[in-house]
Parts: structure tokens; C-alpha cells; sequence
């Protein structure tokens, strides 16, 4: 039996025009220990390359629609996502 992944494809097709692709993921993912200056520049460079993605759009809302945790997506940090989601889910 062939599966046809073509839905999946499209659903995952702006990942083809993302600045980040092929880029170190360290920049949009903190590690561990990460915290104050060091995490508000790491994070401020990651929104900087977010900025000028075609895909800002699509990737911000998949964050936010699957509830991603962890890292700047579309331009979003965890700490803005997390805000953005007490205030829809009140709604
Ligand atoms: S918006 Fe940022 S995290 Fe999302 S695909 Fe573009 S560069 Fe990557």
C-alpha cells in the first residue's frame, strides 16, 4: 500500500523558504543554563533573522498552534508565546 504524503508536504512547505534553514540552531534554542544578558542577546539575534524571513507568518502560527515550548519561532520567544497563550486561552 502506497501512503501519499503530498497534505504533509504542503503543510510543511514554508519550511522550504526559511532564513534559518541550514543555520545553527543554537541561535533560536537557549541552552540549559542560559540566562539574563546572554539570553536577551541570543534571542535578540535569532529575532533579527526572523525579521527578515518570508515565512515569519506560517512558522509563528505553527508555533503557536502546536504549542511549541521552547526556542523564537516566526519572531516569537518562549517567555511572548507563553503570554500570548494565557491571554487567548482566557478568551
Ligand atoms: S520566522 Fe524565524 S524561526 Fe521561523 S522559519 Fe523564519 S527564521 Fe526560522
Amino acid at each position: 500500500m502506497k501512503i501519499s504524503t503530498k497534505p504533509l508536504l504542503r503543510v510543511w512547505a514554508w519550511q522550504k523558504e526559511a532564513a534559518c534553514r541550514g543555520m545553527d540552531p543554537s541561535v533560536f534554542f537557549s541552552p540549559v543554563s542560559e540566562r539574563g544578558r546572554a539570553r536577551r542577546r541570543r534571542e535578540e539575534a535569532a529575532r533579527e533573522i526572523c525579521r527578515a524571513c518570508p515565512v515569519s507568518g506560517p512558522c509563528g502560527r505553527f508555533a503557536h498552534t502546536s504549542q511549541q515550548e521552547y526556542g523564537v519561532w516566526g519572531g516569537y520567544t518562549e517567555k511572548e508565546r507563553r503570554s500570548i497563550r494565557r491571554i487567548t486561552d482566557r478568551k
